[in-house]
């Protein structure tokens, strides 16, 4: 099965991966997560990218499809995979379309989480991450069992440096701008499922558990 999940940022994307990657057992490959790993490890691809991400701003579609391109090609995802944060513009979403056509592959859902601005201020605010396992928590939403540390493996949660009220006006801006126009282009090819991000992690999984379901 090979799904996207996209939404603007906190809309419970990456929440999704512990229940998405356990229900359907294939991997769940986020970009942002791709491209913080290369800033953490100092590639020359981090050093590129570093800046506009710290500002909000988006990776170029060259780079971003190219590091899409090569996770793709690993074995990993020979059942399929969820993407989660690509496509995010028009010739993003062109691009994996061509890219799996290579491989006689298509895209079986588009979940689109949504949920009000306001809302999505407020979780990026609290968001902590854990650096080791990827959990999300939020200070305001899910905090963690002991206060700062992952419930689950036990390291020293973070925040990430794009976080802030004054970048993720940046990164809604990107989010208006260049990745809405999907959610038509997805909806056309009669993919697009509006997903409820609103609601705890758990509760938006079900919805899509649901409608895997359904079209079954
Ligand atoms: P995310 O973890 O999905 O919130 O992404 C964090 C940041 O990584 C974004 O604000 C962008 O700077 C960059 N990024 C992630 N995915 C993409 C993408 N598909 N295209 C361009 N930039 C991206």
């Amino acid at each position: 099965m090979r799904i996207v999940i996209m939404g603007p940022p906190a809309s419970g994307k990456g929440s999704q991966k512990p229940f998405l990657t356990e229900e359907l057992n294939i991997p769940q490959i986020s970009t942002g997560e791709m491209f913080r790993n290369e800033i953490k490890k100092g590639t020359s691809l981090g050093k590129k990218i570093e800046k506009g991400m710290s500002e909000g701003k988006l990776v170029t579609d060259e780079l971003t499809n190219e590091i899409v391109k090569e996770r793709l090609k690993e074995e990993d995802v020979s059942k399929g995979f969820i993407l989660d944060g690509y496509p995010r513009t028009l010739p993003q979403a062109f691009y994996l379309d061509q890219l799996l056509k290579e491989k006689q592959l298509k895209l079986d859902y588009v979940f689109n989480l949504t949920a009000d601005e306001d809302l999505l201020i407020k979780r990026i605010i609290g968001r902590r991450t854990c650096p080791q396992c990827g959990r999300i928590y939020n200070i305001y939403f899910l905090k963690p069992k002991v206060a700062n540390k992952c419930d689950y493996c036990g390291a020293t949660l973070v925040k990430r440096k794009d976080d802030t009220k004054e970048v993720i006006i940046e990164r809604l801006k990107a989010y208006h701008e260049k990745t809405e126009p999907i959610i038509n282009y997805y909806q056309e090819k009669a993919i697009l499922v509006n997903i409820d991000g609103s609601k705890a992690p758990y509760d938006s999984f079900l919805e899509i558990k649901s409608a895997i379901e359904k079209s079954k």
